[in-house]
């Protein structure tokens, strides 16, 4: 199969690159110069383990191309992958079609012979049509399908998800449309991959109401941890004795300082707006994004209170700032909330993150950027630890002890233990967990 893929951010690169991976022939688009420039050059421009290693090899296999005009690529290609950003939309936090719409058109003006256009981007419902109706109007003569096809996968573990997914979810109407996304999807069958056909407005919901469950399942747990501090019970023991009832689940029961990320916070506000406007509002997910956007603000509360009710001259050290571990993604991170309250409260906020500085560099001022977990540590009154990156799960406590002023840890990933940390001789606070 001859693909393109019209954006080439977390999504796009690692859908075209296994895309390639399978053996279909591809080409990654993006308006972005620079970073087409850096890819033909084999510099991957995010950081996604497993990804540069597959791109290398296939664009070395010839399997693998990228492009900032996707004209030869578009009229060869049997399908067309959309797969640029749909972020909130100023105002009322319904996605942005923006770039969709442009990609559409683009598109459109290039199609040659029967082509499959799939968007792979999360749209609400209904935008397979209007993508229908831009090329339409742009090429009568086009002969195409547009398809729904959500991608599911996490950044971080985003080439396991795509080689190995738990399904893929194709809304597509016509038997021809069908054929091609079975064979491009058909090395899938080896796992036998369950490749679920829909319409494509249930195809679309699909990934919304997939986000607004995950994210209701991490809230849940999180206001059942605020619970436990209160009661004298453990969330960990909690989330175990649900999680074995496979009614529930295990995953996603794990509490923290509120989601982030570049999908949960815009895609339950998108799917709430479009719940309302359609006459059918999902009140259980508007509380939701309520409830965890002032989790995210009550984090650096509890910091203060763990300081002794003020921050005001006091140097705060932050390990880990990206949303979640193996990404470099900053995108509504709790650290981009976290850090300034308390920069605002008086502290002078020292921080390292493992891949996540370039882009955190950007979003937070004022903040002193250190080169390792250690040198962070220097001379702070209290550590914060945002994201559970692996490499701040075995730090050397006598070591860290050493270097900090005072020794006080705000652990809102629950990498440490409790008792040993009292052991320690740390003032030690976690979430959900009595304090022993
Ligand atoms: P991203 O911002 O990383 O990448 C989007 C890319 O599209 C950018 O490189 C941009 O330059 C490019 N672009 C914009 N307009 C273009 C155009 N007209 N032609 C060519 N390129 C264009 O975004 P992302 O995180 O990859 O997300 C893409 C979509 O996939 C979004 O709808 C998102 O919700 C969805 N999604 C994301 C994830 C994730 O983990 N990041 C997971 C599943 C689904």
């Amino acid at each position: 199969m001859r693909i393109a893929v019209v954006g080439t951010g977390y999504v796009g690169l690692v859908s075209g690159t296994c895309f390639s991976e399978f053996g279909h022939d591809v080409v990654c688009i993006d308006t972005d110069a620079q970073k087409i420039d850096g890819l033909k050059n084999g510099k991957v421009p995010i950081f996604e383990p497993g990804l540069e290693d597959l791109v290398i090899k296939n664009v070395k296999a010839g399997h693998l191309k990228f492009d900032t005009n996707l004209k030869e690529a578009v009229s060869k290609a049997d399908a067309v992958f959309i797969a640029v950003g749909t972020p909130s939309r100023r105002g009322d936090g319904q996605a942005d079609l923006t770039y969709v719409y442009a990609a559409a058109k683009d598109i459109a003006e290039n199609l040659s012979g029967y082509t499959v256009v799939v968007n792979k981007s999360t749209v609400p419902v209904g935008t397979g049509g209007k993508v229908d109706e831009i090329i339409r109007e742009t090429n009568p003569n086009a002969q195409f399908e547009v398809v729904s096809n959500p991608e599911f996968l996490r950044e971080g573990a985003a080439i396991e998800d795509f080689m190995r997914p738990d399904r893929v979810v194709v809304g597509a109407t016509t038997e021809q449309a069908k054929d091609v996304m079975a064979a491009i999807y058909r090395p899938l069958s080896l796992f036998q991959t369950p490749l679920v056909f829909t319409s494509r407005e249930s195809a679309e919901l699909t990934k919304y109401a997939g986000n607004a469950f995950l994210a209701m399942k991490i809230t849940f747990i999180n206001e059942i941890a605020d619970l436990c501090e209160q009661v004298g019970a453990n969330v960990h023991d909690v989330a175990k004795g649900i999680g074995l009832d496979g009614r529930i689940g295990g995953k996603f029961l794990h509490p923290g300082p509120g989601f982030g990320g570049s999908c949960f916070p815009k895609d339950t506000r998108a799917l709430f707006e479009t719940s309302a406007a359609a006459g059918a509002p999902l009140r259980i997910v508007e509380t939701v994004i309520n409830i965890n956007e002032k989790r995210k603000k009550d984090m650096a509360e509890r910091v203060i209170k763990t300081c002794g009710g003020s921050v005001s001259g006091l140097t705060i050290a932050v390990l880990g700032l990206t949303f979640k571990p193996n990404t470099d993604d900053m995108r509504e991170s709790p650290s981009l909330d976290i850090i300034p309250e308390l920069i605002s409260a008086g502290a002078t906020v020292k921080a390292y993150d493992p891949e996540g500085m370039v882009e955190a560099k950007e979003h937070l001022p004022g903040v002193e950027f250190c080169e390792n977990s250690y040198t962070t540590l220097e001379s702070a009154d209290a550590l914060v630890i945002i994201t559970e990156w692996n490499e701040f799960r075995a730090l050397n406590m006598d070591k860290v002890k050493s270097l900090m002023k005072t020794p006080v840890m705000i652990d809102l990933r629950n990498i440490y233990d409790p008792t040993e940390m009292k052991g320690h001789g740390f003032t030690y606070e976690s979430i959900g967990r009595p304090s022993k």
